[in-house]
């Protein structure tokens, strides 16, 4: 057999995408991502590769989150000596993450050790930050939208995906028994119409498609961003409260951004003082600002600093800790963003412990929270939660923004689709719930006539 591709990962969940392609005595791993959400699904992380990862050849990323791209400290750590290819951004955004993954798998030993809870004794990192350092070092950069011959029998061409900064579609021609094949990986892919990222590119032809299918059986909620943004900040306006906004530090904060600038250049909203209370969400701005191709901002006015789309009037970024205690004696109105997204850690915390008892205050959330964690709590109403030991009353208004996604939802999916001009002689649905997945694997098949599969952990298909 000339050309294979195993799933590593990310089938039946939306986590841990690892695809392996072999052409010819080649192996090439297409993402490497971190299994990441319950302990059976990160169990995966401790799972030996079908492969030593010496043998393997190149690693191709789509794109900067963890779930793409969180294991590849570990393969490098485990023998992996060749390089790794993304886009400029991803690699300029991994710089931030992959250590601040290091440091985060860290503490979670530690504190496992405290506690006790680990099934391994002692618990172990899956890496260090000091091993995350080390495997950048592998990382080379590439152009969007030019060929790349890694050998005589593949090459690579990364198309935007717009899912978020640097996110890419991978195109890879295979050459073996005298043809060539095309085969698509789509990464994670963002929305049409979106007014801060490019749209996903349209690819005309290909012999296989893998296509992520996270939103393949839901549509995005048709409200405005702008206008729950403006209802949230003048309503904290008028109480004179502080809006705190728990947000990803890449991509989510500088959407977010986005939008307030708009409002308040259109004077929808008045001018307050913006805090962004995150080391990584501020050092990730800079990165937007720097690599404006994979967005409609204007890059003139990106490099202007006062009229950046990203820097509203009153905006300060705060990163040392001090600075950060201080924000606790500020007064409203004002907005504070900070990390993590879900609350589960980060500076985000102490705010919300010095805010929620306070009627006047408004914590918006504009990201997905997952089960379990005090996000998911504070959405669903809870009248307190739990922080530092202490019970914290919850008098604060709790509200989250649904239309705020960065990745396309079932139309969009199936719009990027329709793009190709023929069926592919196969297509595989991957990084989906299964529900989402086999709804969206019913509908191309409905729909665009397409054949369609759902591979299952560690299948191995033939690229015939
Ligand atoms: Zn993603």
């Amino acid at each position: 057999m000339s050309a294979t591709l195993t799933f590593l990962g990310a089938v039946g969940t939306v986590t841990g995408s690892r695809f392996l392609l072999q052409v010819e005595d080649k192996r090439y791993l297409i993402d490497c991502g971190m299994f990441q959400g319950p302990a059976e699904v990160e169990q995966l992380n401790w799972q030996e590769l079908p492969f030593s990862p010496h043998q393997l050849d190149a690693v191709l990323l789509t794109h900067a989150h963890l779930d793409h791209t969180g294991y590849l400290p570990k393969l490098v750590r485990e023998g992996f000596r060749g390089p790794v290819y993304a886009t400029d951004a991803t690699c300029a955004l991994l710089e931030l993450l992959l250590p601040d993954s290091g440091h985060l798998q860290e503490e979670q030993a530690q504190y496992a050790n405290k506690k006790g809870y680990s099934r391994h004794r002692p618990a172990l990192p899956l890496y260090t930050a000091e091993e995350a350092v080390r495997s950048l070092s592998s990382l080379r950069s590439i152009a969007v939208d030019r060929s790349l011959a890694l050998d005589k029998h593949f090459s690579v061409t990364m198309r935007r995906s717009g899912h978020i900064l640097g996110a890419a579609i991978l195109e890879c021609v295979v050459h073996t028994d005298g043809r060539s094949r095309t085969v698509v990986f789509s990464g994670d892919l963002g929305r049409f119409d979106q007014e801060m990222m490019k749209p996903p590119a349209l690819i005309a032809s290909a012999d296989y498609v893998v296509v992520e299918s996270t939103y393949g059986d839901r549509r995005h909620p048709e409200t405005s961003v702008d206008d729950e943004l403006q209802e949230a900040v003048r309503d904290v306006v008028a109480r004179r409260g502080v809006l705190v906004i728990p947000s990803f530090a890449v991509g989510r904060t500088q959407e977010v951004l986005y939008h307030l600038h708009k409002l308040q250049g259109m004077g929808r909203i008045p001018t307050i003082p913006i805090f962004v209370d995150s080391p990584m969400a501020t050092d990730a701005t800079e990165i937007y600002c720097k690599y404006g191709d994979d967005h409609n901002l204007a890059v003139d006015l990106l490099r202007d600093g006062d009229n950046c789309p990203l820097r509203c009037p009153d905006i300060h970024f705060v990163r040392s800790v001090e600075e950060s205690k201080r924000l606790n004696e500020l007064p409203g109105p004002a907005i504070i963003m900070s990390a993590s997204g879900m609350c589960e850690g980060g500076r985000i915390v102490h705010h919300l412990k010095q805010r929620l008892p306070d009627s006047r205050n408004i914590v918006l959330f504009v990201g997905f929270q997952a089960q379990g964690t005090r996000g998911h709590l504070l959405v669903n109403g809870a009248k307190t939660v739990r922080i530092h030991g202490e019970e914290i009353p919850v008098r604060a208004r709790i509200s989250p923004i649904e239309s705020l996604s960065a990745h396309g939802d079932k139309d969009d999916l199936l719009r990027w689709l329709s793009g190709f001009s023929r069926p592919p002689r196969g297509s595989f649905m991957v990084h989906g719930e299964p529900e989402a997945r086999s709804a969206f694997a019913a509908e191309v098949k409905k729909r665009l006539g397409w054949r369609v599969e759902t591979p299952e952990y560690l299948e191995e298909v033939s690229l015939r």
